[in-house]
Parts: structure tokens; sequence; C-alpha cells
């Protein structure tokens, strides 16, 4: 059965169409620059040509309406119509306290995710888009949601709770809620499969090592504490992103240097990580290239985020009572040997050796730890889209063989269309 994932942002859509419950990937694309006058799609289809192409799209509705198109069209297409699709799971990045797992999306639960807007306002409203298009455009698929922030629910109190008065909680709900949590349950989960039964339960620190990085301590599948916090802003140092700072800095930023608050926000959010610091790029290419080139302040921006990673594994170790694994992911922790090696070189002390030629493998789902190394070293590739298909499937019961009831209530009659 066909399961389309998409996951909107403010000017992209990226989608996979997945023929589960193989988990084959049979297409797959996404939409860039929406609104502008040169958008940009691209399509990859099992067995076709891969299409990019240029054109305008005025908003998200022409773009899920243009890739369906491609979907369906007689050239590049590999659907017969759009009733192909048997359900759609979206990404959904802020699902507050609401949702502690995967759900399908009723129209009292369209309800609630409208209540969540304004947790994520750069990122839920964009997801709400994307479900309110996919109503309208395919009517017949049934939606489920997968939130970045629901594997996180497992959080204990003395994880979650900030250090201010405690009416901000009750009141608006003010608490860590963590993100990449899709990210974080897919690879600890993949992790554990690896490592086998070693242990009766294994205390893994995953690190989510891409443009936006957090780290998660997870604990029997569970997620016990991690990095990020209210918002994708905290935690440690990123690509644009400052992570934690004194959070008396804004403050100074705005009444001792006349910033404008908005202005500290888009710098803290923007301008700052390992871009900030270098004056030069947040690609991690760009400064392993400059640093060789003796860029000392690319050189500085590299260690300083390695630093704080290395930091960050060592905090939440109190959470899981151990280490056991620690798991590279995401751009920079999949791609990057070199930073895997300069995390690892601040942990020696732990019991993190690597094997410096395994480290260089570049193959995927690898151990590259030493042989007899105290805590183990993977990289996994991660792959949200592929729990979001698997949960899109079992939220909705779909497990087996789709039943005749289920065929039947989507046969072409039934949906009108
Ligand atoms: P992501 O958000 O997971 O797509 O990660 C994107 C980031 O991964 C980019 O900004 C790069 O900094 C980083 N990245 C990708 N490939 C490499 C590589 N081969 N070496 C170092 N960093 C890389």
């Amino acid at each position: 059965m066909n399961i389309l994932t998409l996951n909107c942002g403010s000017s992209s859509i990226k989608y996979k169409l997945f023929d589960m419950p193989k988990e084959r990937v049979i297409a797959r694309g996404q939409a860039e620059r929406i609104g502008r006058a040169d958008s940009i799609l691209h399509h990859e289809i099992e067995g076709k040509a891969p299409f990019t192409g240029e054109q305008s799209l005025s908003g998200h509705r022409e773009a899920i309406e243009r890739l369906l198109n491609h979907l369906i069209g007689p050239e590049g297409g590999i659907l017969n119509s759009v009733r192909d699709i048997v359900a759609v799971g979206h990404r959904f990045v802020h699902g507050g306290e609401f949702f502690r797992s995967s759900v399908a999306i009723d129209p009292g639960v369209r309800e609630t995710l409208e209540a969540c807007r304004n947790l994520a306002p750069l990122h839920n409203p964009h997801n709400l888009t994307g479900i309110d298009v996919c109503t309208e455009l395919i009517p017949h698929a049934p939606q489920v949601a997968v939130f970045d922030t629901a594997f996180h629910q497992t959080m204990p109190d003395h994880a979650f709770t900030c250090a201010i008065p405690y009416r901000f909680y009750e009141e608006n709900r003010i608490r860590k809620y963590g993100f990449h949590g899709t990210s974080h349950r897919y690879v600890s989960s993949r992790a554990s499969e690896l490592l086998g039964k070693g242990r009766e339960e294994w205390r893994i620190v995953t690190c989510h090592l891409g443009n936006g990085s957090s780290l998660c301590a997870v604990r029997d599948g569970k997620s016990c504490d991690t990095t990020m916090g209210f918002t994708p802003l905290s935690g440690v140092v990123m690509g644009t992103r400052c992570g934690d700072i004194d959070p008396a800095l804004p403050a100074h930023l705005v009444e001792a240097l006349n910033i404008p608050l908005a202005e500290v926000m888009s710098i803290l959010n923007h301008e700052s990580g390992v871009l900030g610091i270098s004056g030069l790029s947040p690609d991690f290419r760009d400064l392993e290239s400059a640093a060789d080139g003796g860029h000392a302040r690319a050189r500085l921006a590299l260690t300083v985020y390695a630093y704080s990673i290395a930091r960050g594994i060592a905090s939440l170790i109190p959470a899981i009572g151990g280490l056991d694994a620690l798991v590279f992911t995401a751009g920079i922790g999949e791609n990057s040997p070199r930073m895997r090696a300069r995390i690892c070189a601040f942990l020696a002390w732990l019991g993190v050796e690597l094997d410096a030629q395994g480290n260089e493998g570049g193959v995927p789902e690898i151990d590259v730890s030493r042989s007899g190394s105290p805590v183990r070293v993977l990289v996994i590739p991660t792959d949200e889209e592929r729990l979001i298909a698997r949960d899109t499937v079992s939220v909705l019961g779909y497990d087996g063989e789709m039943s005749t009831g289920e065929r039947q209530r989507l046969s072409p009659e039934a949906v009108g269309r």
C-alpha cells in the first residue's frame, strides 16, 4: 500500500512515497522556494529519470497539487490516480503536552493541533497548512500526525521542569519539550537492534548533528532527557543557532547595545552558532576546508562545537545512570569522521575509544569504536520518514494487509472521485 509522508516547512515541502509494509521508497522529492517565481520542484521516481524543474509556486496548495500531478502524470508518474495513496503521514513539529505519540487526525484532533499553532510559530502553521491541503486534495486518505516532541514526553518532571516560578508551567505550560524526537527514536531503536541482547537495557546518548543539533539520553527505549528545551534554539551549539547562553544576555543586547528584541532573536537564531564564531559559513564542509587552510576562527568554531557536544553528552549521563553507547546521526554525525573524532577525544576519560580506521569507513550503520571500548560508538543514518510511514500504518491499524472493509472504504465509488 502507498503511504505518502510530508514534511511541510515555511518555504519547502519534502515528500516520500512508501510501498508499505515493505518500506520501499518508490518516489521522493521536494518543492523549494515556495511562494516565489523561481520555485524548484525535484522528483526522483523509481525506474524513471530524475526531474528538476523551475516553476512559480504560489503556495503550499499549488506545490502539493503539482507534486501529486507529477506522481500520477502520464510521463514521469508512478500512480494511476490519487486514490492509490492510501494514507498520509505528516511531520508535525510541536504537539505540546497534548500528544505523547502519533495520532490519526480527525476533526477533534485538528482542533487540538490548532491549539498548538503558536507553540512553534516557525513550523506548526506550515504543518497545519499541509494537513488542510491534503484534506482537500486527497480527501479519501486518512492522515496521521507524527510529532517531533512526542518521544520526549517520557522525560521525568525533574528533567523537564524549568527553575522559574512554577505558575508558568501550571498556567502557560512553559517547560522543556525537546525536538528531533522522531530521529532520536529511530536511531536509538535501531542501535538497540544492532547492539543486540548484550544488556537488559542499553543506556544510549543519541547525537542528532545537523543544521539543528540535539542530544537525547535514552534508556529502555525511552527518552529520559534531551538538550533542546522550550524551543529548538536551546541546547548545544548549532550551525546558526547559539544553543545555551547566559539567559541575561538577550536583555543586555537590547538594553546596553540598543538592538531591538526582534533583531536579537534573529541574530541568535540565524547568525550565531558556528556561523557566528567563524564569520564564514554554517556548513561544516566549508569550515573544515577553511580550517585546513589556516583560518583560525573556522578552527575555533569547530572546536567550540565539538566541546559543546561532548559537554552535552556528559551532562545527559545522570539521566540514564551510565553510558553504554553513543550514536551519531544526521548530516554532520553521519558524514564527518573528523567531527566524530574531535567530540570523542573530549570523552576519552569516559571510555569512549574510536577505531581510527573504522571511523573513516563511510559505511552506513557501522560500529566505529575500538574493539573492547567500554562505550560503543555507532553511526546510524537517520530516517524520520520511514518512522512516519511506519507510524501512519500502525496508528491506522493497517499493519497487516488491508481488510476488505478498508479496501471498500477506499474504493472510487465510496470516495466519490
Ligand atoms: P542535516 O540538517 O541533517 O541535513 O545536516 C546538514 C549539515 O550537515 C550541513 O549543513 C553540513 O554542515 C553537514 N554536512 C553534510 N555533509 C557533510 C560532510 N561530508 N562533512 C561535514 N559536514 C557535512
